[in-house]
């Protein structure tokens, strides 16, 4: 099994943590250079089931830019071409302009969309429900779950999770 894993969410959620605990540091400071492509390839994980391929989607990470018609087709059709799109969120904070922006992005296209809910490390359990329930009223999620990248608490059964979607 291979396939292409899109991570997308506001600045500072835990994308590249995630990144670094999955793939580990060297890949991940080596994705820190500028690249021109337009999906740039963060890491790939390779086990002896399958290939995962992380790549980042020039485009939706800047939600206070406002984009041109042109640049939104760009990044979803990107969207389109992936097999999983992990759109992470931080469990500490509310759903915001930022979240939506990327929600509104990804309505009509058919790639499954997990909901990754990071650093729940600093939240109560009632307040991760909360939080579950607002995502989950604004959008239709292929998987929802709650991980911390930091800690690495179910990590692996996210990777898991994406296998059976490759
Ligand atoms: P990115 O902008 O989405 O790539 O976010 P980063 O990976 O750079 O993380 C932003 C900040 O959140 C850093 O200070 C991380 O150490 C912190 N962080 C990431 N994951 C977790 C987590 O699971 N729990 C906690 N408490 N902090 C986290
Ligand atoms: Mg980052």
């Amino acid at each position: 099994k291979s396939g292409f894993i899109s991570i997308i969410g506001r600045p500072n959620v835990g994308k590249s943590t995630f990144l670094n605990r999955v793939i580990g540091q060297k890949i991940a400071i080596m994705s820190d250079k500028p690249q021109t492509t337009r999906n740039k390839v963060q890491g790939v994980l390779t086990t002896d089931q399958s290939q995962m391929v992380f790549i980042d989607t020039p485009g939706i990470h800047k939600p206070k830019h406002k984009l041109g018609d042109f640049m939104m087709k760009v990044a979803q059709n990107t969207l389109r071409e992936v097999d999983v799109i992990l759109f992470m969120v931080n469990a500490s904070e509310p759903i915001g302009k930022g979240d939506r922006f990327i929600l509104e992005m990804l309505e009509g296209n058919k790639t499954p969309v997990f909901l990754v809910i990071n650093k729940i490390d600093l939240v109560h359990p009632d307040e991760l429900l909360n939080i579950i329930d607002s995502y989950q009223s604004e959008f239709s999620f292929a998987e929802i779950l709650p991980i911390s990248a930091i800690q690495g608490n179910n990590v692996d059964r996210l990777l898991e999770t994406i296998g059976k979607y490759l």
